[in-house]
């Protein structure tokens, strides 16, 4: 095993958006960083597929966050300064409902989404665009951080990437990773106090719990059939569906969210996707049954999302940080993800107003 040593006055961990954007703001303040990512890709929760069957390949699909809305202004201020283009949902047309013992109604003159905006290219455009933005080398994708040791000021982490064990030093250590995953996964030295591992616990990971279902068509024949893609079903597997089709048309999509809780027989991946396409062809008629590709992204078991305790999700709760969390400050260690921010914690929005306080916050400390 080879020790490696590397400096940098930040560390960032967590390649997602509040990372990278913290890591571009912190920059643009001449402030040197490092940032380094547990997975082999960059954007953790933004995650978007492409599809290499029936010519689809230049559409991609979101397999996190498909959203983002009109009155966030953080993010609509960052696709303006990307020039990544925003399309509205489709919402035109009935929704479909499925009740309890299956009977099928298309006669809802209702969307659950109208007014919600989607990205042109997919949520992976914004994390590429932040990436390339940033200087060379300062995303190490494939770098997970194990442990954290503190000595006065100095801040040393131990990272392990698939050949070595990398050894570093900086002034300050950012967690833009979920904070209960933090509290679960790295260990610390000295260790965090009772209390404030307590806090980083008991705040759930957004969205951790769930598993989301793409199927692809050749085109979205549903809308020719005067339905918007919607639908709502109590019979499962998806309980909630809604067009992913790309702003071009150069096919069709379908998303749902999957309605049975992680880690059940129901959600292992091959029973899941067949009952998936039973139910498209029930919900959608038969065409709905013979999708030209299929995906399906189960955020509950992914080691570098969710915890054991994030399978049960809940509804949206309050985020933000407690005064105890805050003050690690004072060690160098900052908590940074999505959760951690008061406003729109959660959501893309709360991950870059993370980011934006974090970085005053560490500006100001630095004059
Ligand atoms: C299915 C789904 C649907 C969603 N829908 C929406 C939506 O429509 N609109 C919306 O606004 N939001 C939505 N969200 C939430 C949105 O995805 C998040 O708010 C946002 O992506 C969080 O970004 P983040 O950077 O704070 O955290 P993350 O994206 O979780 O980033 C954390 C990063 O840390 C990395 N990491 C973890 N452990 C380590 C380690 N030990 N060492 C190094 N790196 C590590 C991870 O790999 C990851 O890249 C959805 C989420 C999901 C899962």
């Amino acid at each position: 095993m080879t020790i490696k040593k590397q400096s940098s006055e930040v560390l960032i961990v967590g390649a997602g958006l509040s990372g990278l954007a913290l890591a571009t703001q912190l920059v643009n303040k001449g402030i040197d960083v490092q940032v380094i990512e547990a997975r082999s890709r960059s954007g953790g929760r933004m995650f978007s597929v492409v599809s290499t069957k029936n010519n689809t390949d230049s559409a991609y699909f979101d397999m996190g966050p498909s959203w983002v809305w009109p009155g966030q202004p953080l993010i609509n201020r960052l696709l303006k300064l990307m020039n990544i283009d925003v399309f509205e949902q489709y919402s035109t047309g009935n929704l479909v409902y499925e009740d309890e013992q299956g009977l099928v109604r298309r006669d809802h003159d209702y969307s659950t989404m109208a007014g919600s905006l989607r990205v042109d290219g997919g949520m992976q455009l914004i994390i590429n665009r932040l990436k390339e933005s940033l200087p060379e080398s300062s995303v190490l994708e494939s770098h997970q951080l194990m442990d954290v040791k503190t000595f006065g000021d100095s801040i040393m982490a131990t990272v392990k990437t698939r050949r070595n064990t990398i050894q570093f030093q900086s002034k300050k250590i950012v967690f833009c990773v979920p904070p209960r995953l933090t509290a679960t996964s790295i260990s610390f030295q000295p260790k965090l106090p009772t209390d404030v591992i307590q806090s980083l616990k008991s705040i759930p990971t957004w969205m951790a719990g769930h598993g989301k279902l793409t199927a692809i068509y050749d085109q979205p024949f549903w809308r020719e059939m005067g339905l918007s893609g919607d639908a709502i079903s109590r019979q499962g597997p998806l309980m909630e569906i809604h067009d992913a089709s790309p702003q071009n048309l150069e096919c069709g999509a379908l998303f749902g969210f999957v309605g049975f809780p992680a880690h059940s027989p129901e959600r292992e991946p091959s029973v899941l996707i067949d009952n998936a396409i039973k139910q498209l062809g029930r919900l959608f008629g038969p065409h709905a049954a013979n999708p030209v590709d299929i995906f399906f992204q189960d955020w509950a078991l992914e080691p570098f999302t969710a915890t054991q305790q994030d399978a049960l999700s809940g509804h949206h709760p309050d985020y933000g940080l407690t005064d105890n969390i805050k003050l690690m400050c004072s060690r160098g260690i900052y908590f940074s993800s999505t959760e951690t921010s008061s406003y729109s914690g959660g959501f893309i929005e709360g991950a870059l107003e993370a980011a934006e306080s974090t970085a005053q916050l560490i500006v100001s400390q630095s004059n």
